[in-house]
């Protein structure tokens, strides 16, 4: 069953998915989500800003990772180390690029959002936070992008055996607007 709390928690069951606004980097959680590239390097946007606050680990054992697998498909996730984030684990996820939406884009996003919660639950993870994937360099309409990822979550979250705890770090007003209104 899933109904509003208050302007900014959903429960169900007994877990809960937050829409805050923030800096992701700054989260203490068992996970952050990376909206990353299928390479897994730095890059921009969300992806740089973790990967400059994480340090050179994080960006090592991404080339470790990488270095015996084909890159991302869209909708996979990759679990690294957090370096010196207040995390446990960064947990890399590629998200579609929009082109209209006719090309398996809601799939591919749900899968981004499915996948990191249960990369998360296998390694036992209570509490992940993630930013609005895909919904910056990669263009996806953030309405429609927070309703596909809340269906997702609430998916996800009903299935899982550890994770608990959702935070949905948006970082500037108009995201954070917007994925208020799809909660509601
Ligand atoms: P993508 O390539 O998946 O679209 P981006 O990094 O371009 O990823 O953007 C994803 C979202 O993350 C955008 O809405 C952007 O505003 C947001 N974002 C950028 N920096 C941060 C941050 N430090 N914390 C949380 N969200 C961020």
């Amino acid at each position: 069953m899933l109904f509003l709390m208050n302007h900014e928690e959903i429960r169900i069951g007994s877990s809960v998915i937050k829409i805050v606004r923030g800096d992701i980097t700054q989260e203490r959680a068992d996970a952050i989500v990376n909206a990353t590239n299928a390479s897994l390097r730095p890059g921009g946007g969300v992806c740089g800003a973790i990967h400059t606050a994480g340090g050179p680990a994080v960006t090592e054992d991404c080339r470790r990772v990488m270095a015996d697998r084909e890159p991302l498909v869209p909708g996979e996730a990759i679990a690294t180390v957090a370096g010196d984030l207040k995390a446990r684990y960064v947990i890399h996820a590629l998200g579609p690029v929009w082109h209209g939406g006719e090309q398996g884009e809601p799939e591919a996003l749900a899968s981004a959002y499915r996948t990191s919660i249960e990369t998360a639950d296998k390694l036992g993870l209570q509490s992940v936070a993630f930013p609005s994937i895909s919904t910056g360099i990669y263009g996806y309409p953030l309405m429609a992008a927070a309703h596909v990822a809340l269906r997702a979550l609430r998916l996800a979250l009903e299935r899982a055996h550890s994770v608990r705890e959702v935070r949905v770090v948006l970082f500037d007003a108009d995201a954070y607007e917007i994925w208020l209104g799809a909660a509601r």
